[in-house]
């Protein structure tokens, strides 16, 4: 293994392979290790949602419309075939209390530029027809997508291999080197490589490898199960979440506090078609540390959920089920950016449910940040530091 490199990247997901991409696309040097294999974490362990209208207006959104923009060349970009179909998607909303919420929800979204309205009954069952005739309506984004994850990382890091990057598989790496408050370079299971810039893409581990170097960071394991069909025939119309969804994504306390099983598991719909066919229907949100099993209850509350919202989901069979470990943040951003008082560190992890969406901006602004100092937006609501003023441990 060569002893230096100029950047080293730890994490093989969507996250870290995306911005080994854009890094060599800039001409740095970059070495990533992963001690697995390829998105053999969350990023291939999820749904295949480029969802836009789920992100909070501000800086998630922008940050997911700028990534939208990306999405639309990046498969030709990459030479990957990569599954990317612009879809459309849709939230169901089952309650007058949750039409007044997804109402204003979609004003603010509307007011940033999102193309995005709401439907009645009718028209939502216009697009898809299996809908539940209990519901209220719908919300409706033509700019919303697919991708397949895996095949996305893998088509990342083809892409950043033939532009010169080095990626180690099954390598951990166990330590990072630093001196006089710069980092100088990683400790794996293969060896020393020293380096000028570590960047940690470790996804929900990002925590782990902070503490190397004595740091605290604010990411938790939020473990998603997701049950997934037979290949049939069209049936699901691009990506659909329920209102739900949206409460259990970003109210983890309200969760807790009910006597529901389902709502104590996080359950939200979300439902989606492969193209081979297969639908993959979800999913959970649970604090369960790093403990990725399927379970029985999370089998029946998501089944439960969705066959109440998608009666027709009945008659189909299963065929698997899988559960990954989403890196939560307790305020709904990723943490995107350098590490005050750590010369060289840089964070790019904690993208809960959205990473998928988020990666090829991830890596442009970590590459922007890296070789030009800055970046399109203003990232500083990214920062580590948001959460606390003195991140480094006593
Ligand atoms: C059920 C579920 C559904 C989801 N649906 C969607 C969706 O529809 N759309 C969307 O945008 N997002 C979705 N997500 C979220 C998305 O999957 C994640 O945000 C994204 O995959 C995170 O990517 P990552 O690269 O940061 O982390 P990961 O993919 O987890 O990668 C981190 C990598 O770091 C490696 N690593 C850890 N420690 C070390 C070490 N010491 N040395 C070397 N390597 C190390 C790990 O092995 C792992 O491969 C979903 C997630 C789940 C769980």
């Amino acid at each position: 293994m060569k002893k230096t490199s100029e950047i080293v990247i730890i994490g093989g997901g969507v996250i870290g392979t995306s911005t080994a991409y854009y890094l060599t696309k800039r001409g740095k040097e970059v070495v990533l290790f992963e001690k697995n294999d390829l998105a053999s974490g969350a990023s291939g362990a999820c749904d295949q949602d480029i969802i836009l209208q789920s992100k909070n207006p501000g800086i998630h959104l922008q940050l997911a419309m700028k990534s939208a923009e990306i999405y639309k060349t990046l498969e030709a970009e990459l030479e990957h075939p990569i599954e990317y179909e612009n879809t459309g998607g849709m939230i169901l909303i089952e309650t007058e209390e949750e039409l007044e919420i997804m109402r204003d929800f979609v004003k603010r979204q509307q007011q940033v530029g999102l193309e995005v309205e709401i439907l009645d009954l009718k028209q939502a069952r216009e697009l898809q027809p299996g809908l539940s005739r209990h519901l209220v309506g719908s919300t409706y984004s033509p700019q919303d997508a697919h991708v397949n994850s895996m095949e996305l990382t893998l088509g990342f890091a083809k892409a950043a291999r033939k532009q010169g990057a080095r990626i180690m598989l099954h390598t951990e790496v166990v330590g990072i080197k630093q001196r006089n408050g710069r980092v100088q370079g990683v400790v794996t299971s293969r060896g020393d490589v020293d380096c000028e810039i570590v960047i940690n893409c470790a996804g929900a581990w990002a925590p782990k490898i902070a503490e190397m170097i004595g740091l605290t960071i604010p990411i938790k394991p939020r473990r998603g199960q997701i049950i997934v069909t037979e290949e049939v025939a069209p049936y699901v119309m691009g990506d659909v979440l329920s209102a739900r969804y949206i409460v259990a994504k970003y109210n983890p306390e309200i969760l807790e506090n009910s006597s529901d099983p389902g709502i104590k598991l996080g359950v939200g719909l979300s439902l989606s078609q492969t193209q081979k066919g297969n639908i993959l229907i979800g999913a959970t949100r649970e604090f369960v540390g790093y403990n990725t099993d399927v379970t029985r209850t999370g089998l029946k509350e998501i089944l439960k959920n969705a066959t109440r919202l998608v009666p027709g989901l009945k008659g189909m069979n299963i065929i698997r089920m899988f559960a990954g470990l989403r890196p939560y943040t307790p305020d709904g951003l990723p943490i995107i950016g350098p590490v005050e008082g750590i010369e060289g560190f840089f964070v790019a992890a904690g993208h809960e449910g959205d990473g998928i969406a988020l990666s090829p901006v991830t890596g442009k602004i970590v590459s922007d940040l890296i070789v030009d100092g800055k970046t399109f937006i203003d990232v500083s609501r990214l920062a580590l530091e948001r959460f606390a003023k003195n991140n480094k441990k006593a």
